[in-house]
């Protein structure tokens, strides 16, 4: 089996992990650009982290059989901070890389002001640099705020098809369907989503333009999920060639878009031994 985690904060990940992904199929992860839990104070310690995004950590992900590619932006959270919209400016260098694949991700945290001039603005650099874009949905008040961001991407004139609203479940997913976008549903040890509910949510609804990921970071998140959540498929009956779809052709499809993600040719049969949800490892 082969495994394209769509969504994952690798930077925060130790290189146990990042074993634990290669030995249960993980072969390429898109890292978006995201909060870090301290406040930044300044520009600067932006662009550091993209030169990370862009250099560090495909190094260290290489180092693990694991191809990386990263989506930059400003954050929901950060663009309400004034020492930080500063970014806006530099991020046209950014959007211009070879291993950045969609600008992300942005959307609403709280719903502000400043955060509807940052979505709108980043949406308008995605159209400009002709790449797709990752749109995260608030965890609080989710339905109000993924309906009004689909709001917001209707009037930026990005064809839904570039675009991927992220954080979805049960009560969003349907509005999206609608929309055209494409949608992201996070897995999660012990809230929001389960795996068992992925699967009816993906029964209900179906595989198309479907993304599954771990959104792995610095809290309690567990980077397997994807792979979790492919074996609870195996066993509510989905074939081998819909997790494929789901896991691997559906997020390659939709990065793809950014003309960038020419990945080395990963074979579905490349598989790893992993057994229900612990790794098996060679000779035990
Ligand atoms: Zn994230």
């Amino acid at each position: 089996m082969r495994i394209f985690d769509p969504h994952i904060h690798m930077t925060s990940r130790t290189t146990d992990d990042y074993e634990a992904m290669y030995a249960a199929g993980v072969r390429a992860v898109v890292e978006p650009s995201f909060w870090l839990g301290q406040p930044r104070t300044s520009v600067d310690s932006f662009t550091d982290y993209f030169d990370a995004l862009l250099g560090w950590e495909p190094y260290r992900a290489a180092q693990f059989g694991i191809q990386h590619r990263c989506t930059v932006a400003l954050n929901p959270k950060e663009a309400n901070d004034p020492r930080c919209t500063g970014v806006l400016d530099v991020l046209p260098r950014y959007l211009a890389k070879d291993r950045v694949v969609a600008v992300g991700e942005i959307g609403y945290d709280s719903m502000t002001p400043e955060e509807d001039e940052a979505l709108a603005r980043q949406l308008q650099l995605a159209v400009e640099h002709d790449l797709p874009v990752l749109v995260h949905t608030p965890h609080r008040d989710k339905a109000v705020g993924t309906r009004r961001t689909l709001d917001v991407v209707r009037e930026s004139g990005i064809p839904p098809e570039r675009v991927l609203v992220d954080h979805l479940n049960e009560l969003t997913v349907a509005m999206v369907a609608d929309s055209g976008c494409w949608m992201g549903f996070s897995i999660y040890p012990d809230t929001k989503m389960s795996e068992d509910r992925m699967v009816r949510i993906l029964q209900e609804h179906g595989t198309e333009r479907k993304l599954v990921n771990s959104a792995a970071d610095w809290g309690r998140s567990d980077p397997l999920k994807t792979r979790k959540t492919a074996n609870a498929m195996l066993a509510a009956g989905f074939d081998d060639d819909t997790v494929d779809q789901v896991m691997w052709r559906n997020p390659v499809a939709f990065y793809g878009q950014s003309g960038r993600l020419d990945l080395e040719d990963i074979k579905a049969d490349d598989t790893a031994l992993f057994e229900g949800n612990s790794i098996k490892r060679g000779g035990e």
